[in-house]
């Protein structure tokens, strides 16, 4: 095939008309796996062959990883000629722009440089400093640089805003300072730049075809760069579809989608209505869960045809057993991606993959539960277990409860001690000079505690640690002093109580904390099962995905949901996009797991999945309830949680019998033979049954199917 006619290979009549769509301003709008991607790279082969100069057009992905793939797209089909085009993010595009005229650019902060200086400027005001408020208020930073807002244009009234404007501009001037640059800097670098009409004319000039992939996820300093780049020639192809946009916290909006029309006046309309990518049960799916939103715009959606199993519901008991039947799926080789609102809920999977040695990738960024510095913490202490030599150890942990010892000078001092009488720093605690008693009995008493942890198995050594010597304790003065959310603070460490179940001592845990740390940090990247956050799968495609901890309070999020009145019904919105993202990622296959419990603890299913049909049959037991008051039951399920004692859940069953080869009947995979029965420990009592339905293979909790009424 030559030319044009390979161009337009395979492609349908919307999209052939989109790829060769008359030069002038263009927006494709339309649903997933229409093509959107498909379409823009072809319109970049087709402008070439043109004989539009590479060096001419600007090609603008979500992520790098996405510009990546383009350029190699693009070589495989027209190897020399692509190698001239500026394909990037806005931010790496707009940054070689700055050099390329000349700008002296300051070093970048990476996001680990950006929280620490964050987190000496909560430190300075005497405010919390932990992660979460860290990642809070550089979003909120993120949002108004975004939008064009510096600190002097913020108009605020509350206490809280004035907080956070000060905040800003102590930010901005400690970079200054500092001679560094965010990445947020370089859109406002360009934005100021586009100001100097010499400039911007130059750009202009370079720049005459710009084509942005993701466009509903753009913001407002970018719109307005682009608005102008674009505004001399008008050769702007932009695609996106508003129901993906997943980025409102820092300032993105599709709302740009709708303005390009005021901006550009003869702006043509394409829109694509064939979903290639999925089955028609999951398009059908996925659609009934979007038309919740309001604020949207409707879009013809029709499928291929290709027909397959829909949506499949996973009900695990726990984590554990979650990852557990998907390591069994995994076996079969496909394409697979695992997807979860936050990290932590990957715990549970990695360490099943990493156990049993099974390759796995992770999107880069992808962090473990294992890192987060109260884990980090309890960690510090079972180091020092085994080697009381451990100073870096040592400092983390001494006012780790309180023991009031503050003055830096101790440490010298203690690290001479030791010297002296053969090595145990915490044997030399207790003797440093000018203590009062109550620090000698503290110091004493840390001595006695830590070398018993070597002596216990990984879990009894976590729960000494938070127990006895008093870790908890710390962890909800802190919550209070810095008004942090406990649950959330306490949530990684109750994730390694369930990690810990594993392993026989501390070191053990300690050494497959290092083995998820190194597996992290040299993915593999030919394996089948991809593991990655929501967020980071827009734009991705898999034979087969599962998204995991379906569940309430976490999806929607009920840190997304703090936010005032107004933006509530927003908020709601734009998290039940996410969980559309990551459903419409699947091309057969898409599993949703809801576990009964999560840590230890019962948990609600996200409301969600009501809305896929999720719990129909179980209504009798379960009466729908008004989203309002359900997430108000969940909020106090959780703060609950946290006050008592962890409680097991309560139920019992009768005995009866069951086999291997008996026919059962379930409610949504119908009639199937039970292949194998296991007691369950743990949790939940009850037993768990393997049965081969038609097509398919499911593990079921037995007593609990048949109280629901699934299955008789
Ligand atoms: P998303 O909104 O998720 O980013 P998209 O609209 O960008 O999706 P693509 O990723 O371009 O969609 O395409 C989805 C899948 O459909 C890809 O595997 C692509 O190769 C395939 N595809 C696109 N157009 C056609 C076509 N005309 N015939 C067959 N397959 C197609
Ligand atoms: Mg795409």
């Amino acid at each position: 095939m030559q030319g044009m006619e390979m161009l337009l290979s395979g492609l349908n009549e919307a999209q052939r008309q989109a790829v060769t769509a008359p030069a002038g301003p263009t927006v494709v709008f339309a649903g997933p796996g229409s093509g959107k991607t498909t379409v823009l790279t072809r319109r970049v082969l087709y402008l070439l062959e043109q004989g539009i100069p590479a060096n001419q057009l600007m090609l603008v992905t979500f992520t790098r990883a996405a510009a990546r793939e383009m350029r190699e797209r693009l070589e495989q089909v027209m190897p020399t000629r692509t190698r001239e085009l500026a394909i990037g993010t806005f931010h790496a595009l707009f940054l070689q722009m700055l050099r390329e005229s000349g700008q002296g650019i300051p070093p970048l902060m990476g996001q680990g440089e950006q929280t620490g200086m964050m987190r000496e400027l909560l430190a300075e005001r005497e405010l919390p400093t932990d992660e979460e408020t860290i990642s809070t208020y550089l979003n909120q930073i993120g949002l108004c640089k975004n939008n064009g807002f510096l600190p002097g244009r913020l108009r605020v009234e509350k206490q809280k805003n004035i907080i956070f404007r000060d905040l800003y501009a102590a930010y901005e001037s400690k970079k200054a300072e500092h001679g560094v640059w965010d990445y947020d800097d370089i859109l406002l670098a360009v934005y100021e730049r586009c100001r100097q009409p010499e400039w911007l004319s130059r750009w202009q000039a370079k720049f005459q075809h710009i084509l942005v992939d993701e466009f509903q996820d753009i913001n407002r300093v970018q719109y307005e760069i682009l608005v102008k780049l674009a505004a001399v020639h008008q050769h702007l192809f932009v695609v996106g579809d508003d129901d993906q946009a997943i980025y409102g916290f820092r300032g993105s909006d599709p709302k740009f989608m709708l303005e390009l029309n005021r901006d550009f006046p003869g702006l043509q309309r394409i829109v694509l209505s064939i979903n290639y990518r999925s089955t028609e049960e999951l398009i059908q799916a996925t659609e009934q869960l979007i038309r919740h939103n309001r604020q949207r715009q409707q879009k013809p959606r029709a499928g291929t045809g290709i027909r397959g199993p829909g949506v499949n519901w996973l009900e695990p008991l726990d984590e554990e057993d979650e990852a557990e039947q998907i390591l069994a799926h995994l076996a079969d080789g496909m394409e697979t991606a695992i997807l979860y609102r936050t990290s932590t809920q990957a715990r549970a999977l990695i360490d099943a993959l990493v156990r049993k040695g099974i390759p796995f990738m992770t999107a880069t960024g992808e962090s473990s539960v294992y890192r987060r510095w109260q884990v980090q913490d309890l960690f510090a202490y079972l180091k020092l277990a085994w080697n009381p030599q451990d100073l870096d150890a040592l400092v983390r942990i001494i006012n780790k409860p309180k023991r009031y010892l503050y003055k830096d000078e101790w440490i010298d001092e203690c690290w001479a001690k030791a010297r002296k009488r053969g090595g145990s720093l915490l044997a030399a605690l207790p003797e440093l000079e000018g203590l009062e008693p109550y620090q000698v009995r503290y110091l004493s008493e840390l001595r006695d505690q830590v070398p018993r942890l070597s002596r216990m198995s990984a879990t009894e050594a976590i729960g000494y640690i938070r127990e006895q010597i008093g870790y908890d304790r710390y962890l909800e003065t802190f919550a209070k002093e810095t008004g942090n959310d406990q649950s959330s603070l306490f949530e990684p460490l109750d994730e390694l109580v369930m990690a810990a179940r594993h392993f026989s001592d501390g070191q053990g845990l300690l050494a497959h904390a290092a083995e998820v740390e190194r597996r992290l940090h040299h993915p593999e990247a030919s394996a089948p099962v991809k593991l990655m956050t929501l967020h980071r799968s827009k734009g991705l495609e898999f034979d087969r995905v599962y998204i995991i901890g379906l569940h309430a309070m976490v999806l929607p999020h009920h840190r997304s949901l703090q936010v005032s009145e107004q933006r509530k019904a927003a908020a709601w919105e734009e998290e039940r996009r996410l969980f559309y993202v990551g459903m419409t990622r699947a091309k057969t296959e898409c599993w949703l797991s809801i576990s009964q419990t999560r840590q230890g603890k019962k948990v609600a299913p996200s409301p969600f999945a009501k809305e896929l049909g999720y719990g129909e049959e179980l209504s009798v037991s379960d009466p729908p309830v008004e989203r309002k008051r359900e997430i108000e039951r969940t909020t106090r399920v959780f703060a609950s949680a946290r006050s008592t004692k962890r409680t097991q859940p309560q139920l019992r069953f009768a005995g009866e019998e069951v086999a291997p080869g008996l026919t059962v009947n379930h409610i949504r995979f119908g009639v199937g033979t039970i292949v194998e029965v296991t007691p369950l420990g743990g949790v939940a009592p009850g037993r768990k049954i393997l049965v081969r339905f038609p097509g398919q293979t499911q593990s079921l909790h037995y007593e609990l199917s048949r109280q629901l009424g699934l299955l008789s």
